[in-house]
């Protein structure tokens, strides 16, 4: 290879959204490309017309860049090796099909789809493992040949794969790998509408991007053999391989839509912060050999290797995510959770409401500790923004007694008597109260959460009489003493 730095590449087909799992190929290519000081590439192989998703590519670049995985080469910031989208590349591989065909390595098939069909059936019936080409054109003589293309005869190019041979390569993560030439299909390379199929373009892409190392799903493992006899049909230098494990769900089938979300949109919409989730997909198949679970991207950056992939799958756990999520959203600045929150006001039907910041800051430091979404800042504590509606039954049944309401108003008449209180001056109210009623402070305590909030649980009592102020404690105080009923 001419160029001695790390290339990498994601090259994903654009089918309509980024897959969690094509964010953990894309991610690893990052870390590896940062970590060797090498590029980081985003090819689009949008050969297969039929796959073609309107919008998909664009989906697929907004969510690389939200992930923060931003690429030094690719479609919409070119680069020295461009264009970086395969349909834009169609003479290319037009040139090295042609020039396969001339060196005997590929040839051209006329076999009619209804001919291909009976091969298939005949060969389902000899019980053979996989259906393959016989191979029938590859004996049509020049003449022949020459005579079919001036008619216009629809055509494919195949990969003339020799039988009996011994297939083999090293992969970073499954070691050596080997298979039988005589289960490797004549695969076709030029398809009857002009297109490459996804072997030759990519090939020959990731030969002249001068990629070192093919990191990707091992779902194409088995595309490897054939790619493998491409470059050596070339007289091309191999790049390194690394197959990622496969993502599963927790009942160790195939990670699929059906068991939940798989778009790294979905998981964005649905509030996951982006570190959380690439903190999440990093640890899909690959530890740095200790217990730590946390990693901001630049630590990942620092303790990536190839080398402690998992060959074995890697299980998607949505219980880890949300604690990582919950981790991440922590650690951050309330300055930071401030805006994010805003963001979702805007979102939500708080957002006509003038909500000060000083408020929000205090209802972020007192739920930081209990929330695993930004957004719970919003609706797992409603109290904050809106008196409560309603209130929780099983609560008013354990909490609401006969003389409750007596003793929420010599409450209320103590609180009415503060001046600007701080947290400490309610609380000091209250022991007080709870002294002259000679009852223990929980017997007030519960009730008055009750009352203000409408809930049993919460963050600090205190906090939360201090965070809606004097004039609003007192009245959720009164309509509570109105509204509940036992
Ligand atoms: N276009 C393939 C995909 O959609 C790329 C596989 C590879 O990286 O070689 O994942």
């Amino acid at each position: 290879m001419t160029n001695s730095q790390v290339r990498v590449r994601f090259a994903p087909s654009p089918t309509g959204y980024l897959h969690v799992g094509g964010l953990r190929t894309a991610l690893y290519n990052f870390l590896f490309a940062k970590k060797n000081n090498g590029k980081f590439i985003l090819r689009i192989e949008d050969t297969d017309r039929n796959r073609y998703v309107e919008g998909a590519v664009e989906n697929l670049i907004k969510a690389l860049k939200w992930a923060g995985l931003q690429y030094d080469e690719g479609p919409d910031i070119g680069g020295p090796f461009g264009p970086y989208m395969q349909s834009q590349r169609l003479e290319i591989y037009k040139k090295y099909a042609d020039e396969l065909i001339s060196r005997g390595k590929a040839y051209y098939c006329f076999c009619t789809p209804e001919r291909l069909e009976v091969l298939r059936e005949e060969q389902q019936k000899m019980k053979l493992p996989q259906a393959k080409y016989d191979k029938h054109c590859l004996h049509l003589s020049n003449s022949q040949i020459e005579e079919n293309l001036a008619k216009g005869i629809p055509k494919v190019v195949r990969l003339n794969v020799e039988p009996d041979q011994k297939i083999e390569f090293d992969d970073i993560i499954r070691e050596h790998v080997e298979f039988d030439s005589n289960n490797v299909d004549d695969q076709v390379l030029i398809k009857s509408d002009g297109y490459p199929t996804y072997h030759l373009a990519n090939v020959v892409d990731d030969h002249l991007m001068q990629i070192t190392h093919v990191i990707r799903g091992e779902e194409w493992l088995s595309s490897t053999p054939k790619h493998v006899l491409l470059y050596d049909a070339f007289g091309w230098e191999r790049p390194k391989f690394a197959h990622l494990p496969l993502l599963l769900n927790p009942d160790r089938s195939k990670l699929s839509k059906r068991q939940g979300d798989v778009a790294v949109e979905d998981y964005r919409d649905k509030g996951y912060l982006r570190e959380a989730l690439i903190n999440f997909v990093a640890l899909l198949g690959w530890n740095a050999g200790d217990d730590k679970e946390f990693y901001y991207l630049n630590e990942l950056i620092e303790k990536f290797s190839l080398e402690r992939v998992n060959k074995a799958g890697a299980v998607f756990d949505l219980q880890k995510l949300n604690w990582l999520n919950a981790e991440h959203l922590r650690r951050k600045p309330d300055t930071e959770l401030l805006l994010l929150l805003k963001e979702e006001i805007s979102k939500s039907e708080l957002k006509d409401k003038n909500i000060p910041d000083g408020k929000l800051l205090l209802i972020i430091a007192a739920m930081k500790e209990r929330v695993t979404f930004v957004k719970d800042f919003i609706f797992n504590c409603m109290y904050f923004y809106k008196s409560p509606s309603e209130y929780e039954q099983k609560a008013v049944e354990k909490n609401w007694r006969e003389d409750t309401p007596q003793h929420l108003l010599k409450l209320k008449s103590e609180f009415e008597k503060l001046v600007n209180p701080t947290k400490e001056d309610y609380e000091h109210a209250l022991s007080k109260v709870a002294d002259e009623l000679n009852i223990g402070k929980g017997k007030l305590i519960h009730p008055l959460r009750l009352a203000v909030s409408g809930q049993s649980t919460g963050p600090g009592m205190f906090d939360l009489l201090f965070i809606l102020g004097k004039d609003e404690v007192l009245n959720r105080i009164e309509s509570a003493i109105k509204n509940i009923k036992v």
